[in-house]
């Protein structure tokens, strides 16, 4: 269960960095922050290529910032858009592989950009997602 203080926290990063994302082809930007089990922030935005399969979300971008940072276990992620919107399918499947190196059900954070949002656990949002059994024990040697 996230504090008031996170839930603020994860927004108001997420929010900030919003602006910053490279989206020169759609003008769409997304923001996100994770929130590592030890109390870091790693934000994130997403990032466009002129090849369109070279792109990443600002979910994963997030996720990849913490990893950088030696972060692998997670409690919650934030995302911020114009309107509250939650994670793509491919980054709620990302997200399960880090969500296996604690056994953590994280919660995800879906903001607007005035600040209201909605709360969901991973496993609302991809109740049938793939998990790996064949990299399961690899995954928890991240849980650092
Ligand atoms: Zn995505």
């Amino acid at each position: 269960m996230l504090t008031k203080e996170e839930i603020n926290n994860l927004i108001h990063k997420a929010q900030t960095v919003r602006k910053y994302a490279f989206a020169f082809k759609s003008g769409h930007g997304f923001g996100a922050c994770v929130l590592t089990v030890d109390g870091n922030y790693y934000e994130g935005v997403n990032v466009e290529g002129v090849i369109s399969s070279m792109g990443v979300c600002a979910e994963m971008a997030a996720v990849d910032h913490a990893a950088t940072h030696g972060k692998y276990a997670h409690k919650a992620l934030c995302v911020a858009d114009k309107n509250i919107t939650y994670p793509c399918g491919a980054c709620l499947q990302y997200l399960t592989q880090f969500s296996q190196v604690n056994d953590m059900d994280f919660e995800i954070v879906a903001t607007d950009m005035d600040g209201k949002y909605e709360i969901k656990k991973l496993s609302e949002l991809l109740p049938k997602k793939y998990r790996s059994v064949t990299f399961d024990d690899k995954l928890k040697s991240f849980n650092l």
